[in-house]
């Protein structure tokens, strides 16, 4: 009998095989390996935090836990309880009323939205304005969706904020990615560049999609701001919040889109299709979260400035090019001296034990940078540097 085997690789869809291997993935392999072979690991890579969420919450999750009713299929858009407390806070933080039916929808983490933003926007061939560097979700998310990727360069010498005179659309383009404060260069966005975005966005009809994943996360007093301060903002953006990083949740699940009535009718149509909605235990511990006081949170702030500015400090005295980030939990490094930063990553996990995130991994513009995560403690930040001394390059 003659034998017909289906080759399972060609069934990949192209565009699944289109994509580059997920960096994150790539490092956690060789972090896997290289703990194998019993090697001591510092962990300055993927941005996951290593504290541990207050009390409070874990409280919250275990009583909420215990009731019965609270274990059925969730409601798919959140429950009108957290909504409503978001709306509450994001007045009494941006001065912003948001239609907590309408205008909020709850989200298994912000990644879930950002990454099911395309699906609900774009066409076949349409185009999404993408940063480079950045969160590698954006790009992948597009290219799943049939959509195509446009990339613009966020520079030092522009504060690493996009130059948007020199963004000429193509016509087919429907969305722009931005994330402020930014992963991985640090950057917050002034309010009057978010007023030139959103009149950028309308006149050329696109929808702005901005990442507020690090939002309460800013440091030396700065605090960032919100593109919905922005009088004519709602109409045709979202802005996607997160408790992982605020609150040490990362495992968690949980996060919010704000913006356009119609842009989150759509998402949710998505949404209702790929996913159901967040354990309702869960959504109850974020309206704790959200009650909780300033001096919680700026316990977390602290312990992250310290390690940033031990980190950027020894960096820079071993002839690194560091900024002193103003919000996020990255240190975006360029290197004493050029070198191709996937192989050097693989190395200093194998050699010398240190995880980071090579610069290539979040776009062409990373070439020669490394980012550093702030997710481990001061001591063994301090043992990091000494170990990245040692780098040959
Ligand atoms: C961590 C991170 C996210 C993911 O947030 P979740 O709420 O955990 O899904 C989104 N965007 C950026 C830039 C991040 O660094």
């Amino acid at each position: 009998m003659m034998e017909r085997r289906h080759k399972v690789k060609d069934s990949i869809s192209s565009k699944l095989k289109s994509l580059e291997p997920y960096i994150f993935h790539q490092i956690a392999q060789a972090k896997k390996e290289a703990l194998s072979s019993g090697v001591d690991l510092i962990d300055l890579g993927a941005g996951n935090p290593d504290l541990i969420p207050t009390e409070k919450l874990i409280e919250s999750l275990r009583e909420e836990a215990l009731n019965p009713e609270n274990h059925r299929h969730p409601v798919y858009e959140g429950i009108p309880e957290l909504k409503a407390k978001i709306a509450e806070w994001f007045f009494q933080r941006f001065k912003v009323k948001l239609d907590p039916e309408y205008e909020i929808l709850i989200l298994g983490g912000a990644k879930e939205g950002l990454s099911l933003a395309p699906l609900a926007f774009l066409n076949p061939d349409d185009y999404a304005l993408v940063p480079d560097p950045a969160y590698p979700v954006y790009k992948r998310s597009v290219i799943l969706a049939g959509g195509k990727v446009e990339t613009f360069p966020l520079v030092k010498e522009n504060n690493w904020l996009p130059d948007l005179k020199k963004i000429k659309p193509k016509s087919k383009t429907k969305m722009i990615f931005l994330n402020y404060p930014n992963n991985p260069t640090g950057a917050i966005a002034p309010l009057d560049f978010f007023k030139k975005l959103v009149d950028f966005a309308h006149s050329n009809d696109i929808i702005i999609c901005q990442d507020m994943a690090y939002s309460e996360i800013t440091y030396d007093g700065l605090k960032s701001h919100s593109l919905m301060e922005i009088d004519n903002a709602k109409e045709t953006s979202l802005e996607f919040y997160s408790f992982s990083k605020t609150y040490s949740l990362t495992g968690w699940r949980l996060g919010f889109v704000a913006g356009n009535k119609e842009l989150i009718n759509a998402l949710t149509q998505v949404k209702v299709t790929y996913s159901s909605g967040v354990f309702h235990p869960v959504q109850r511990a974020g309206i704790t979260a959200l009650e909780l006081s300033q001096e919680d949170l700026s316990d977390l702030i602290k312990t992250y400035q310290e390690r940033r500015d031990i980190l950027v400090k020894g960096l820079k005295k071993l002839g690194w090019d560091a900024e002193f980030p103003k919000g996020a939990i990255f240190v975006w490094a360029k290197m004493p001296k050029p070198s191709d930063s996937l192989p050097l990553c693989l190395g200093l996990i194998k050699k010398n034990g240190v995880i980071a995130t090579p610069g290539t991994g979040l776009g062409k513009q990373g070439e020669n940078y490394l980012r550093f995560s702030l997710t481990s403690s001061v001591d063994r930040i301090e043992e990091a540097l000494r170990r990245i001394k040692g780098i040959k390059f």
